[in-house]
């Protein structure tokens, strides 16, 4: 039996991909192999990236003059990489809203100045910090976001003003939630286990302008956008089963309607989640209203006894990974794409049922 799982990552994906991955597993389309076991360079894996990337060029609706690179290390190696391919003048701002954009930070100094030029840390990174007119320094490479906060459950709905300096995104866990206007960004970037695959697989969107030769000097051959872009990300061997998976999701959110679509499930789940914390006397949610996630929802009892009581009795009943990031504790549920409304109605059946027993 599948159980409902609320996991911020790796996460849930779509029954649909994973049957037909299933069903694929001894013989892709005829090969008489595993996608696993196929070479790189053969023409039915060529076939899948290059629909891969067709798909969510598409999806995504990305301009021409963006790249689109599958890469791996984790969203955590591309703290390393966007200094390293970026910092012109060794300087950038960031702004901080939560651990991941703090650790992006912390790493972006081992290379040039890191400017801190907003943060929401005063209050347990609950907020999103007004970012409309921020001090810039004239000289920054780049304005650095992590645009939704999967530990803290906050999302950026208003694209900071960088005064015409380069956008540079961490979009790991809001990944094709939502359509997104691209030519606003020069780098989009997320790791895919949050929203769209099986770990392993980053995606880096990244205008190609920014993609040059001028990197910092011992910038690993790897690590230099230029490398992977003028390979068509075949420098070497990419994840190749993660990438195909990932595919399979472009596919699937086509057919549920594109990103307009997933904008509009993903709204009408988390109404029900947060329409019913925010009447509950028992349960809380942590985020000021309007830097709410579609994706990611804390939530607490404000008494860390009832809070692991629920997050027991709640997996007993089928509704997995409901505690909350070890350093934040309470709950959180992560109710990405793939998702069912019926999850989340069952989980707040499942909440008012645990309020009336515990309230
Ligand atoms: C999970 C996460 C990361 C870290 O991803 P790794 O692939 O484990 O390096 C970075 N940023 C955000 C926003 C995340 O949610």
């Amino acid at each position: 039996m599948r159980v409902y799982n609320f996991s911020a990552g790796p996460a849930v994906l779509p029954e649909e991909v994973l049957k037909e991955a299933a069903d694929e597993m001894l013989d892709y389309n005829g090969t008489g192999m595993s996608v696993m076991e196929m070479s790189h360079r053969s023409k039915a894996y060529d076939d899948i990236i290059k629909t891969a990337e067709k798909d969510i060029r598409d999806l995504m609706n990305i301009p021409d003059n963006y790249k689109v690179l599958f890469l791996q290390g984790g969203a955590s190696q591309q703290f390393a990489a966007v200094p390293m391919n970026l910092m012109k003048n060794k300087k950038a701002a960031y702004i901080i809203t939560g651990q991941w954009a703090k650790k992006a930070f912390q790493e972006a100094k081992l290379y040039g100045e890191a400017v801190d030029i907003a943060s929401s840390a005063d209050k347990t990174f609950s907020y999103i910090p007004d970012c409309s007119d921020l001090d810039i320094p004239e000289d920054a490479d780049y304005v650095y976001i992590c645009e939704n906060n999967t530990i803290y459950g906050t999302k950026f709905k208003t694209l900071p003003n960088t005064k015409g300096k380069t956008l540079v995104a961490d979009v790991s866990s809001c990944f094709l939630s939502e359509p997104v206007d691209v030519t606003k960004y020069g780098v989009i970037y997320g790791g895919v286990q949050k929203n769209v695959g099986p770990a392993g697989v980053v995606i880096a969107i990244i205008r190609e302008d920014l993609i040059t030769d001028d990197v910092l000097p011992g910038t690993p051959t790897m690590l230099k956008w230029k490398t992977q872009a003028d390979n068509d990300s075949l420098y070497n061997t990419p994840p190749c089963y993660g990438i195909y998976i990932c595919g399979k999701v472009f596919k699937w959110i086509k057919k549920m309607g594109g990103l307009e679509a997933m904008k509009a499930h993903n709204e009408k789940k988390a109404k029900i989640l947060y329409d019913f914390l925010d009447q509950s006397k028992l349960f809380k949610g942590t985020v000021r209203p309007e830097d709410r996630s579609l994706m990611n929802v804390p939530f607490v009892t404000g008494n860390e006894e009832l809070d692991a009581k629920f997050v027991k009795e709640a997996k007993a009943a089928g509704f997995e990974n409901l505690k909350g990031h070890r350093t934040v504790g309470g709950m959180r549920a992560s109710i990405y794409n793939a998702m069912p409304i019926e999850g989340v109605e069952k989980l707040v059946a499942f909440m008012k049922k645990f309020e009336e027993e515990n309230g």
